[in-house]
């Protein structure tokens, strides 16, 4: 959104819709110094550090790592900056016609920086909800970041380039969800249904060990399905962004054009399905989202009962578009969803909570779920009991694709997100039948997941016989696999499941 504003008197203001960002790289402070200047401030202007940062659903102490927090007027006259709040820093303007606040951020976050910020001798790496403040009632303004880089370090990130350095961002919620790595790294490119990704791979001292050339090969195949499933895109440029040392965290974090992965680095990363996870997050959760979800609340934890949607699901379209890609085999994906049923049945908190509960409830956990029930676990299986609903109640005409794809139309930005109640009602209009009870059964109720359903389409769930089981654990070991006895009808059932993006372009 873009104020519009008329009238001779409010020229002034038109020119003020934007907050200006200054970031310094400082290695031998291990840390950075950012400025924000805001025209025409207000008496008073409150600036905030986040509470935390989209896609990890827990509080963050970012605050813990700023100081030296100063205000002054554009002739550098000090102005008075009250700490109303452990996250906010009042201004008194002073009558100031352009004020600016600056601050420094520690850089330890630790690996080569994921949540936070990370800065070394010779690279630093800024997650936005870590690095910069916003001001409060301007978040829908635009921003422009000036990067005052290191010589011979290089920059990626995928916020708009503009003139001499400058970057620009349609609002503060799309300006902290583009990372930015400057140093030293390496830089690989493709291009898939013409638009440009890039993979830039950080490594201790710039030592990759992998066959970079290989895995972006990889990085490819497991982008195309998801372009293939919705035609469309909400970004115009996408980066892969590989941190090869691991911190006190390992895995990956979606933004909204670009995820950042954390993986030892090893002389084979194949990321396949991790990669697959982070980069359908730009549709799943970056524009189909509960509401909560953009625009976003920093200051506490945004509830909602759907994360198995925008987790889970998303993991089940990772696995579905890693087989899909060509990158792994049919059994290797029917023994991944097997391995999830093994997990969700070994478990005791799917007795007690809903998924939906777990969703809501993760904020006092790990972000995860609740308890051991993984809305991650669940809610990939939600996705393939729900997907093969779908596909039998239309006789193969439409698949949980189709869901997404009228998910995306409705919510894409800047359209608000979802309702908590919309995903079912979406999900029975696509199937032309109402699947409530099945929807409530799986993601409202402690019962156990009816898995039977996806005989309805060639498969079978089942318990091996004695010897497969693990011999460890006593945990039963799951088999997921078709059936040969399956009908003609439900054998062709489970070629659309398996090759519903055979032939699309
Ligand atoms: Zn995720």
């Amino acid at each position: 959104m873009r104020r519009i504003l008329v009238g001779f008197a409010c020229l002034t203001s038109v020119a003020s819709a934007t907050v200006h960002y200054k970031l310094i790289p400082e290695p031998e402070a291990r840390s950075i110094v950012v400025s924000i200047t805001v025209d025409h401030p207000h008496q008073f202007e409150t600036f905030r550090i986040p509470g935390w940062s989209p896609g990890y659903y827990q509080m963050a102490s970012y605050e813990k790592k700023v100081s030296d927090v100063r205000a002054a007027d554009s002739q550098g006259n000090g102005l008075k900056v009250d700490n109303s709040d452990i996250r906010s820093w009042r201004v008194a303007s002073n009558g100031a016609s352009e004020e600016t606040l600056s601050y420094r951020v520690l850089g330890d976050d630790p690996g080569l920086g994921f949540f936070a910020v990370n800065v070394q001798s010779d690279k630093a790496f800024m997650n936005g909800a870590a690095a910069f403040m916003y001001v409060d009632g301007r978040t829908t303004e635009d921003v422009d970041l000036t990067i005052k880089n290191r010589d011979g370090w290089d920059v990626a990130t995928p916020m708009t380039p503009g003139a001499n350095g400058r970057f620009t961002a349609g609002g503060y919620d799309e300006f902290i969800d583009h990372p930015i790595q400057l140093g030293e790294f390496k830089r690989r490119t493709f291009t898939l249904s013409g638009i440009p990704f890039e993979v830039d791979f950080v490594a201790p001292e710039n030592q990759v060990r992998c066959n970079m050339d290989a895995e972006t090969e990889r990085l490819k195949a497991v982008s195309a399905p998801a372009l293939k499933l919705f035609h469309d895109a909400g970004f115009k440029k996408y980066y892969y962004i590989i941190h090869l040392e691991v911190g006190n965290f390992s895995g990956g974090l979606e933004h909204r054009a670009c995820n950042v992965q954390a993986v030892a680095n090893s002389g084979e990363l194949h990321l396949d399905d991790l990669a697959a996870h982070e980069y359908f997050h730009a549709w799943n959760v970056k524009q189909i989202r509960p509401k909560v979800l953009g625009p976003f609340d920093y200051t506490q934890p945004q509830r909602t009962g759907n994360l198995w949607f925008s987790e889970g699901v998303t993991d089940y379209y990772a696995k579905l578009h890693t087989f899909q890609s060509g990158l792994r085999t049919e059994a290797w994906l029917q023994n991944e969803i097997a391995d999830q049923i093994r997990q969700l049945q070994s478990g005791q908190t799917r007795k007690i909570k809903t998924v939906e509960e777990a969703s809501r409830n993760c904020w006092e956990q790990d972000g995860f779920g609740f308890g051991d029930l993984s809305f991650y676990t669940k809610g990939l299986l939600a996705g393939f009991l729900l997907d093969s609903a779908i596909i039998d109640a239309t006789n193969g005409t439409k698949t949980l694709d189709d869901v997404m794809r009228t998910l995306f139309q409705r919510c894409r930005l800047p359209k608000p997100g979802f309702d908590e109640d919309e995903l079912r009602t979406t999900i029975n209009e696509v199937a032309g039948k109402d699947l409530s009870g099945l929807y409530n059964k799986i993601v409202r109720s402690t019962d156990e997941m009816p898995y039977s359903i996806v005989s309805k389409i060639g498969m079978k769930v089942g318990v091996p016989s004695q010897e497969r089981q693990s011999p460890s654990a006593n945990v039963a070991e799951y088999v997921v696999e078709t059936d040969p006895a399956a009908s003609p009808h439900a054998k062709a059932l489970y070629s659309v499941w398996l090759h519903r993006l055979n032939g699309v372009e």
